[in-house]
């Protein structure tokens, strides 16, 4: 038995900053979690002994490496590709794959130490993991992306295999970016394997893994509002982004019942008082998947809608809000705005766009809050079925699979209220991260110290 030396949250989140210097994103993301685990593990010397909750803000491994393509003109270009490996303790590494300006190590550390709670609660076996590169897929010709990927698997099909880690997509990594890759992983290994998710149909790609995150977080609201008497019909939402998971998110909001008002990206946000509805959102669904043209387009396509560039979403009324862009979009200041414009309940189809100080906000104002790592889950939950579906050599039919998403939604439902519950109020972010963590923690005392 060791010599108790517990430290407290403020000395544990002392070290977490001095060992990850300027990585504001992943430190983030490791306080969220770390003052609910504090709190739990309070009386579980097992869990302290073991320094569980330290292991896992170390991530296994990440992997840094340089990726040179060629463009259209000749130049050559060089980026930073990463894969970071956060924790495999419960399941191979899993995690999406992001093409964006703006990723850096902290975002990747971020979004892997996340996944790692999010696929726990799942249920599923799946580790946590990320990567991406600051490569930007916007302007660039299928070409330059093609040869962009098939450099980027030139290194990390080393790191990656379907018992070690399966990437999937993220932002800027839809079905093409990943068909670019998969091919490039089949023509290195000679191996026909399912080594990444969401692959399309025609090569073990799973029904419903495109729809999944945003149909998932729509679930996971209903679940939030019918916890408390309610429901989505009839009620309005505000929606940013305009990619894979808000158009989604969208489109199932609507079939429920409910109106969205607003879709946006990173230029600006299109609001539409007579509601986005399915014909719309189709018409979104080839502005951005096949035309790849931006939001604005919107205003211009549909009258009565309007474009207020550089804005977001949160400006405008509504009775819920569904954040589905990136991380951060959501402050304290913009979680006020939504508390005053009415919003009762906030699921998140992105990972971690409210800070800290804005979910705080949310909290003190008693709202329904689903975060990401709980809301989001069904994604991940269905890239695990595809990765079940690849093994097997089989493939399950739409509906068995939306019926799978839905009971999938609704235990992770069941499970952030079992932790999260306080009197009246569901603390949905303290439910998440004890749940995530159990399990998580329990497979790792189980292996002792490696
Ligand atoms: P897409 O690339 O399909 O769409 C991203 C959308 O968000 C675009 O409209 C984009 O606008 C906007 N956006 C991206 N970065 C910014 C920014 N810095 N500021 C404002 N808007 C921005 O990505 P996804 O829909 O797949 O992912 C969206 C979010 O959901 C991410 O947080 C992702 O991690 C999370 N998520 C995704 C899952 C999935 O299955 N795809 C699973 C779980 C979570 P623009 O075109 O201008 O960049």
């Amino acid at each position: 038995m060791a010599v108790s030396d517990h430290v407290d949250l403020n000395q544990f989140m002392e070290g977490v900053k001095k060992r990850n210097p300027g990585q504001t994103e992943f430190v983030q993301a490791v306080q969220e979690v770390a003052q609910d685990i504090f709190e739990f593990i309070d009386d579980k010397e097992e869990y302290h002994e073991a320094q569980i909750l330290r292991r896992i803000a170390e991530p296994d491994r990440v992997v840094s490496f340089r990726v040179c393509w060629e463009d259209d003109n000749h130049n050559i270009r060089v980026q930073r590709g990463w894969r970071v490996q956060n924790n495999n303790a419960i399941g191979p590494y899993k995690g999406g794959i992001r093409f964006h300006p703006t990723v850096t190590e902290s975002v990747l550390k971020f979004l892997a130490f996340e996944q790692t709670f999010k696929n726990s609660l799942t249920g599923l076996p799946m580790g946590g993991g990320k990567g991406g590169s600051n490569f930007n897929p916007r302007g660039k010709s299928d070409s330059e992306v093609m040869r962009f990927c098939q450099s980027f698997m030139n290194e990390l099909f080393r790191h990656i295999g379907p018992d070690t880690d399966v990437p999937a997509g993220d932002i800027g990594v839809g079905a093409r970016e990943i068909g670019y890759m998969f091919g490039q992983y089949k023509r290195i290994t000679n191996r026909w394997e399912g080594v990444l998710t969401g692959k399309a149909l025609e090569y073990g790609g799973s029904q419903m893994r495109p729809e999944a995150t945003g149909y998932g977080a729509v679930y996971f609201l209903r679940n939030m509002l019918q916890h408390n008497d309610e429901d989505i019909e009839g009620k309005a939402a505000l929606i940013s982004g305009s990619g894979n998971v808000a158009v989604h998110a969208a489109e199932k909001f609507t079939e429920m019942g409910g109106k969205v008002l607003t879709l946006s990206d990173s230029d600006g946000v299109i609001h539409d008082p007579d509601g986005i509805g399915q014909e719309k959102i189709d018409w979104v669904k080839e502005l951005k998947f096949e035309k790849r043209g931006r939001i604005k387009e919107y205003a211009e396509e549909f009258s009565g809608a309007e474009y207020h560039e550089g804005a977001e979403p949160w400006d405008f009324e509504a009775d819920v809000a569904l954040p589905c862009a990136t991380q951060n979009e959501i402050s304290e200041d913009e979680a006020r705005k939504l508390v005053d414009n009415g919003v009762k309940a906030v699921a998140e189809g992105a990972n971690m766009p409210t800070t800290i100080d804005g979910v705080e906000v949310f909290r003190d104002a008693k709202l329904l809050y689903g975060p990401g790592k709980a809301a989001n889950a069904g994604g991940v939950a269905v890239s695990g079925l595809e990765m079940s579906q690849n093994a097997d050599r089989i493939s399950w039919n739409t509906e068995k699979l939306a019926t799978m998403l839905e009971d999938i939604m609704g235990d992770i439902h069941e499970k952030t209220v079992e932790y999260g519950t306080e009197g009246d109020y569901v603390n949905y972010v303290k439910g998440a991260n004890i749940a995530g963590f159990k399990k998580v923690a329990d497979a790792m005392l189980a292996f002792g110290v490696v």
